[in-house]
């Protein structure tokens, strides 16, 4: 695959997970109903099968079964796969699926376009002086806009995992939302804008504590996926200003170790944007998925070499 397809492919899956995460409550797909406290999966009433009659028919072992089969081993099994995926390719929830980081990823290439920066405390970068010369309030005014209608949409998304959707969007289209329902859509699309403009990525570093639990298995696993440099050509990156960088969505290390790159979300923006620098080098990218290595670099525990002692002889000479 090449890195313009894969990084089509990731488009395709996170927006339809993006579009999923919004439309799954009014689908019935899965939402929990607070005005009944019923879970709704797939449009039926989540009960395990177990009704009044079913419970008077049955004895302790069949509720139990029941119970087992429906409710505690699947949880177990998804538990089990998900630390299996988070142990061998990482982050990849992150990267390819989850909707905070698409909004990370959109929000950073309009403000990339519009200001030359993806963060305030970075240094702007422009193609030309005309660009770099010309005034950014209008740009600021769309970043804020545009962070502003999404972080609606989340929150109104949000809510409709609560709230049953129809009557809700019925009742916002007719300025007829509840006192508690307006409270919480106001809050919420306030706290995400913020989050949005200001603090995108780094949400993703250090407060989403799913990302982090993600990391610490792949930190684990010696062996894990992971965006190798090649370091014996580090030579060539000498004419290119650091493109893998500049395109990491979460400003990683990009050619540091394993550690440095403790969030990284299997996004490959770096290897695509290596590959972009060197389409002429018969060489190709520096960067590129590989095993990990089992090495001090590579692992969350750094593992302690221990030198054999010289010999005496060896001493003496
Ligand atoms: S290091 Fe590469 S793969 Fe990891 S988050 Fe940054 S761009 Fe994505
Ligand atoms: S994009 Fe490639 S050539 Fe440029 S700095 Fe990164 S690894 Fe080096």
């Amino acid at each position: 695959m090449t890195d313009n397809q894969l990084q089509r492919s990731r488009l395709i899956v996170r927006s339809l997970f993006f579009l999923l995460f919004l439309l799954a409550p009014a689908l019935n797909i899965f939402r929990f109903d607070l005005t009944t406290t019923n879970f709704i999966v797939f449009n039926q009433v989540l009960s395990f099968g177990i009704s009044k009659e079913w419970l008077l028919a049955s004895d302790y072992w069949d509720t139990g079964l029941r119970i087992l089969g429906y409710f505690i081993l699947p949880i177990i099994l998804t538990v089990v796969a998900g630390i299996y995926v988070f142990y061998k390719w990482g982050r990849l929830y992150c990267g390819w699926l989850c909707p905070h980081f698409s909004v990370v990823e959109y929000i950073n290439g309009l403000m990339s376009r519009r200001t030359g920066r993806v963060t305030l405390w970075e240094n702007a970068k422009f193609d030309n002086e005309q660009d770099a010369q010309r005034s950014k309030v209008f740009d600021w005014i769309v970043i804020v806009l545009v962070s502003m209608t999404i972080a609606f949409l989340w929150a109104l998304g949000l809510l409709s995992y609560l709230l049953p959707p129809i009557p809700l969007y019925t009742d916002l289209i007719n300025f007829e939302v509840d006192l508690y329902p307006l409270i919480f859509l106001v809050v919420a699309t306030t706290v995400f804008t913020i989050d949005f403009v200001l603090a995108r990525h780094l949400f993703c570093k250090y407060g989403c504590a799913f990302g982090v639990m993600q990391s610490l298995f792949w930190m684990m696993n010696s062996k894990a996926m992971l965006v190798k440099f090649d370091r014996d050509r580090a030579k060539a990156c000498q004419s290119c200003d650091k493109d893998c960088e500049t395109a990491c969505p979460m400003r990683l290390p990009v050619r540091s170790f394993k550690r440095a790159k403790f969030t990284c979300t299997q996004c490959a923006q770096c290897i695509s944007a290596c590959q972009e620098v060197q389409k002429d080098n018969p060489e190709g990218t520096l960067l590129d998925w590989s095993k990990g290595e089992k090495s001090r670099h590579s692992s969350l525990i750094p593992v302690k070499t221990i030198e054999p002692k010289k010999r005496h002889n060896n001493k003496m000479k």
